[in-house]
């Protein structure tokens, strides 16, 4: 273990976030390198904030000794005003979830993306990428989805129950990924590309523990197939327990949490988190949260 004298003070900015399990999961792995390391939610329900004061939120926080924040619903996109300057993945993406403070200049990155594209790599490489469905365009899916094609997705399919969402992200993904196809898909031709695809992905909030069900009928699966989700409360969805069941290789959501902050942890901190500690952290700290 090393230690240093450098200490750390870290935000993270958005609603509802009082219980968020990324600020414990930071402090566990800081504490393990022996690094001074403090992790506040600023929760804008709490402070009674709107959602438009995260520049002067982010100001405030500089001025008063903050390294960094990540930053969640509903400020990804609205923070993008307010920084110096943005990683290009984050830029293209048009969100941000981390702001590291160098210098006093805002850098703004995406981690969610890179997250989700570095569990991808290490739960399931050599995962076939020819063809890939994935429902749910909003925020997640946004980052998934572009993390996706960045690994190399040849043809994706999205869906999406608001149409002009899906029909929008996908021309703008088709923009950034100019030599591969991605196209919005109706209802209709969903059990078909379902089953032709390699791997389905999730990023709609069906199969949480208040929102129960699957994004699409399993029966449509195939073991030949892998599937992702980015639901992580409970870790094992419905979808992913099918999944498995049926004999596809998953990713549970889970993975795309721990790998927002374990990317968020080594560029705030430069030091090299490990990933595994962190997952199991984090899925014991699931294992004490409240339905
Ligand atoms: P969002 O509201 O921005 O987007 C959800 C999208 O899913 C919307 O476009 C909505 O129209 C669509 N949708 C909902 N039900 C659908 C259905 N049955 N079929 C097709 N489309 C449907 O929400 P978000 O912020 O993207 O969050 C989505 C889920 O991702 C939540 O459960 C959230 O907890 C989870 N999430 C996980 C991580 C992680 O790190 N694992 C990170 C962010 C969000």
């Amino acid at each position: 273990m090393s230690t240093t004298s450098e200490s750390y003070l870290v935000g993270l900015i958005g609603e509802g976030i009082t219980r968020s399990l990324t600020p414990p999961m930071h402090e566990a792995e800081a504490r393990r390198h022996g690094l001074h390391y403090l992790y506040r939610p600023i929760d804008l329900e709490v402070i009674g904030r709107p959602a438009q004061d995260v520049g002067e939120l982010l100001r405030a926080g500089r001025d008063v000794g903050f390294n960094a924040f990540n930053i969640t619903h509903p400020c990804k996109q609205l923070v993008l005003g307010h920084l110096d300057d943005v990683a290009p993945e984050a830029a293209a993406l048009g969100a941000v979830n981390t702001v590291v403070i160098r210098d006093g200049r805002f850098v703004g990155h995406n981690t969610d993306q890179t997250g989700f594209a570095a569990g991808l790599r290490a739960v399931l490489p050599g995962a076939a990428k020819d063809r890939v469905v994935q429902v749910g365009t909003g925020g997640a899916g946004s980052a998934v989805a572009s993390a996706l094609l960045a690994a190399g997705v040849g043809t994706l399919h999205l869906f999406d129950v608001d149409p002009g969402r899906a029909t929008e992200r996908a021309a703008a993904l088709g923009r950034t990924f100019p030599d591969r196809t991605v196209a919005a898909a109706t209802a209709q031709a969903l059990p078909e590309l379902v089953a032709d695809a390699d791997g389905v992905v999730n990023a709609t909030p069906v199969g949480m523990h208040h929102h129960p069900g699957t994004p699409v009928d399993t029966e449509w699966l195939q073991a030949r197939q892998w599937v992702a989700d980015v639901v992580y409360l409970p870790v094992e969805t419905q979808l992913v327990a099918a999944a498995r069941s049926i004999g596809c290789q998953v990713l549970d959501g889970g993975h795309m949490a721990v790998g927002q902050a374990v990317d968020a942890f080594r560029l705030i901190t430069g030091v090299e988190p490990d990933r595994d500690r962190m997952r199991a952290h984090f899925l014991e700290l699931l294992g004490s949260q409240p339905r």
